[in-house]
């Protein structure tokens, strides 16, 4: 069987050719720790887990490095512990804390490698120095440029041309810039904020740039498959590829890996939407395995629509498959085919959830069939679904935790202050304590 992946540098599916089969690589762009993460922060944590796994299992567990790096230095952190009054470290330590927790319930392998950008400061100024000394790139008031029109294959990744770069205004204006195209390599820190000392004054690197340090760092300048989110393809990854390739003049990623967004009931999830999801919240709710079923029913590349409606419907199928825990089966079958060619034919999960319904339905018929039940538990353990843990359940009533919660902001709103805190003490009272941002009011059970 052939594992094919779509590559977003050629637009098509490709037959995975490894560049060394004892030295699989693969790079993945982590969460920017500035809050919890949302269910689609997840979704490329969860579908690259399921690849580092299968290719384990391809190419055996000690020829596979995978990296998932951690932003703990950018604007974001930078604004939100201002805002908050606490350091940056303070600020990433603490939802460092609740998304290895979340990695957890959700039965994530760790990563061979988990860098921090700030750990590889060193190495940034030096590609920076490198850049500039083979003339890519820029010094202009205080700042370094990558002078984006230099390096030719420019564009080659989100098949943006400079025009479309520049008129779709996907660029930050700045007029120290020699062109609009041209982005930010290294960057001076403004009073109070983190800085590292360099040849350019006291700054810090551009984000691009992180992620281009530590995949070269780790992995070398050619690896297997670099990963991340659509909207990571323009500009992140572009500009990766840009001053990566000028870098070390090679290709750095193969294969270039895009999932698609999620959709909390039929909106894009933002902030100002307010419908943001975290993983975090989902728990007081679900267990993993719930929340990891439902993101692996959509292909990856698909949007997905997520809603309490896809989570109810994936916990009534996990309680009817936990079943398995009683069976007496054979784990020596291996794979079944079906599954796997689904798998193998660039990640197509929900066929492969869909044939484990087919495998369990067949098991339902014939209960001695030790074989079927092996193949439907080694699906299950390939993807790291126990549903065992589903039984275990929390049953919290949402909708009225939700509906409570709404009470309170209209309470809130009339200025009817009274009222607003026997809200929150009820529900204290039931093990529901109330957490209040400028904007939104989230919950989490004691
Ligand atoms: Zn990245």
């Amino acid at each position: 069987m052939t594992l094919k992946l779509f590559n977003t540098l050629s637009k098509k599916k490709e037959k995975f050719v490894p560049v060394d089969e004892k030295n699989i690589r693969m790079y993945v762009c982590g969460p920017t720790l500035y809050n919890n993460p949302h269910i689609g922060n997840f979704r490329p944590i969860v579908i690259f887990d399921i690849l580092f796994r299968l290719l384990r299992d391809i190419y055996k567990i000690e020829n596979v490095t995978y990296v998932r790096n951690i932003t703990d230095i950018d604007d974001k952190i930078i604004n939100t512990s201002k805002n908050l009054g606490i350091s940056s470290e303070e600020l990433v330590s603490k939802f460092k804390k609740t998304f290895s927790d979340d990695l957890i319930s959700l039965n994530i392998l760790n990563p061979s490698k988990e860098p921090s950008a700030t750990e590889y400061i060193d190495q940034m100024i030096l590609m920076i120095s490198d850049l500039i000394s083979k003339d890519f790139a820029y010094e202009a008031s205080d700042h370094v440029l990558f002078e984006s029109k230099k390096f030719n294959d420019y564009g080659k990744l989100s098949k943006l041309s400079p025009k479309d770069i520049i008129s779709g205004a996907r660029v930050e204006v700045a007029d120290y810039k020699k062109n609009p195209e041209d982005f930010v390599l290294w960057k001076p820190s403004k009073e109070g904020e983190p800085y590292w000392e360099s040849p350019w004054g006291k700054g810090r690197p551009g984000w691009h740039m992180e992620c281009s340090a530590m995949s070269y760092e780790i992995l070398g300048s050619n690896f297997d498959i670099h990963g991340g989110g659509v909207d990571l393809i323009f500009p992140h990854h572009e500009n990766e590829i840009a001053q990566s390739s000028c870098f070390h003049g090679e290709q750095t990623a193969q294969v270039w890996m895009h999932n698609g967004f999620v959709n909390f009931s039929g909106e894009k999830m933002s902030k100002s939407l307010g419908n943001i999801k975290t993983v975090n919240e989902l728990l007081n709710s679900y267990s993993g395995d719930v929340i990891k079923y439902s993101l692996l029913t959509a292909h990856y590349r698909q949007p997905l629509e997520f809603s309490d409606n896809l989570l109810t419907s994936s916990l009534s199928i996990l309680e009817k498959w936990a079943d398995f825990q009683n069976w007496d089966l054979d784990s020596a079958v291996g794979y079944d085919n079906e599954f796997m060619e689904y798998l193998f034919d660039d990640l197509n999960t929900p066929g492969c959830l869909m044939r484990l319904q087919q495998i369990f339905n067949l098991i339902k018929k014939d209960p001695q069939n030790k074989e079927l039940k092996g193949y439907f538990v080694n699906g299950l353990n390939l993807f790291g679904l126990n549903p065992t843990i589903t039984k275990k359940e929390l049953k919290i009533d949402v909708k009225y935790i939700e509906n409570m919660i709404s009470q309170r902001s209209l309470a809130k709103e009339a200025k009817n202050f009274n009222e607003a805190d026997k809200i929150r003490d009820e529900l204290q009272k039931q093990g529901i304590i109330l957490e209040d941002s400028p904007k939104v009011t989230t919950w989490k059970q004691t």
